[in-house]
């Protein structure tokens, strides 16, 4: 079997992983196909600078890339430099991976003001994705985040964290010394439901508290509700437990903090807003974010919540959604517009008619929508993979299956592509970058001179 596999992200790599692994009667030659020069997808572009655990993933997925089992093609794109059609030519299947890597988008007037941003962007900033500009305006004292869930953290964190205690990481150069120049003072996170219902993970909420320099301010009206929902439901979980024990612990250490000396403030706040539904957004004359209006909510009993009438509004100069990433479409491949995820069945992508297009599979976050940590992807990719073995009889039957058409069709459309080889290569000099500097590493930005560096030229 020849099966393409389009994205080169955790999702790809754990369903190239898994299919090699797979107890099976035939051969399998996997390529793996990647827009971006580099493989890892949203560990290199998603995860954090200062998450070196979190980025410790790659060690895994790099051993299947060196197995030598899957061929990584690198710096080409679906759609663009190869199309459904050469796939049907070349290979008896194709699986997508291509996660979601927008922001989803938030329907409240003045959104599209300047200075607010989609948190995903924010993050390909910081990040050094090749494909966003590479300057950020960090002049805000006052900002605002909306959403409690890992993502609003890392954005927050980055936002309030001094920059010297990143500068050992692989943080981009030019993103250090503009967060060098970030004059925040004051971070407003905002959740639309209570302390008890956020999507924030222990490990990730503790460790927002514990950025130096930062007072955590939390409003103690937000923790008043008698909901019984909570005691019934949600402290069931253990999850919920730790978080609501560190928020408990942040709020003793106001107390005590606001009977020493009510006077004495840590250089940044960040201030934590619970049942705070976004209404609009503030400008002022120029069109720049003043503010952001929202309404108190309370809980409706049932884990929803009710609007309560109330409202009021934050002065802010910049504003980050984090409301949750957004897939985007591929060509001729069918596309849920409300979900922004492929629709499929256990991985078998669905056409207009409901029914499985032969061949077509997906897995990840373009599968299932952007929930879940890294390692959920390997049950999703498992499921995917399942199908795709059922449906041996369905397969395309490839006119060119010979694995030597690729790299000469690569060719015969100049098609810069880069290598396993040329990842390494990449990778050896980023580290030695990085090495004389004292960093991790230093990330190559620009997509040419990855390229460049890749195919050795
Ligand atoms: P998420 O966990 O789904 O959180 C989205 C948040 O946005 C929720 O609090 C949600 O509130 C809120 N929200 C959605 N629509 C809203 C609206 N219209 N108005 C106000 N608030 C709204 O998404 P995410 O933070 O993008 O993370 C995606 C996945 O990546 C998650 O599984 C996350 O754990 C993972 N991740 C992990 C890490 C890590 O360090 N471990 C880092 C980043 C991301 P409701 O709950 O009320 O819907």
């Amino acid at each position: 079997m020849r099966l393409a596999i389009i994205g080169a992200g955790p999702a790809g790599i754990y369903a190239a992983d898994l299919l090699m692994k797979a107890d099976r009667d035939f051969e399998v030659d996997i390529d793996l196909f990647e827009q971006l020069p580099a493989p890892y997808g949203l560990v290199r572009y998603g995860v954090a600078p200062d998450h070196p655990r979190i980025k410790g993933i790659v060690t895994a997925l790099r051993e299947v890339l060196d197995a030598g089992t899957v061929n990584f093609y690198g710096n080409v794109r679906y759609g663009q430099d190869l199309t459904l059609e050469d796939l049907k030519r070349h290979y008896h299947a194709v699986i997508f991976a291509t996660g979601a890597i927008r922001d989803a988008s938030l329907a409240i007037p003045g959104i599209d003001a300047h200075g607010s941003y989609g948190a995903a962007d924010f993050v390909s900033w910081f990040d050094g994705h090749p494909d966003v500009p590479r300057e950020w305006p960090l002049e805000a004292r006052e900002v605002a985040v909306i959403g409690n869930g890992n993502v609003a953290l890392d954005i927050s964190r980055m936002l309030v964290k001094h920059p010297e205690d990143l500068r050992p990481t692989e943080i981009p150069e030019n993103v250090l010394s503009r967060l060098q120049a970030n004059p925040i003072e004051d971070l407003h996170l905002f959740g639309r439901r209570g302390p008890h219902y956020v999507k924030f993970t222990p490990l990730e909420l503790r460790e927002l508290g514990e950025v130096p320099g930062v007072d955590m301010v939390i409003d103690e009206r937000d923790f008043e509700f008698d909901d019984p929902y909570v005691e019934e439901t949600l402290m069931k979980n253990k999850q919920v437990v730790v978080i609501s024990r560190i928020m408990n612990k942040w709020r003793e250490e106001q107390r005590a903090r606001l009977a020493e000396d009510a006077e004495a403030q840590a250089p940044r706040r960040l201030h934590l807003h619970f049942w705070s539904k976004p209404v609009s957004v503030e400008r002022d004359e120029h069109g720049r974010v003043a503010g952001l209006k929202i309404e108190r909510t309370a809980p409706d009993g049932t884990g929803g919540v009710i609007d309560t009438g109330e409202f009021e509004t934050v002065p802010v100069q910049a504003l980050y959604r984090a409301i949750g990433y957004f897939g985007s479409p591929l060509d001729e491949i069918p596309f849920d517009e409300s979900r922004g995820v492929i629709p499929n069945d256990q991985g078998r992508v669905l056409g207009a008619d409901g029914r499985h297009v032969p061949g077509v599979y997906a897995t990840g976050w373009i599968k299932r929508g952007p929930v879940g940590l890294i390692g959920h992807t390997k049950s999703d990719a498992m499921e995917t993979l399942e199908c795709l073995l059922e449906d041996r009889d369905q397969w395309w039957q490839p006119p060119v299956p010979e694995a030597a058409a690729i790299p000469e069709l690569l060719h015969s459309r100049h098609v810069p592509y880069t290598t396993i080889e040329g990842w390494h290569r990449l990778d050896a000099h980023e580290l030695a970058l990085g090495a004389e500097e004292g960093r991790e590493r230093v990330k190559v930005v620009p997509r040419e001179e990855m390229t460049r560096v890749s195919r050795g030229e």
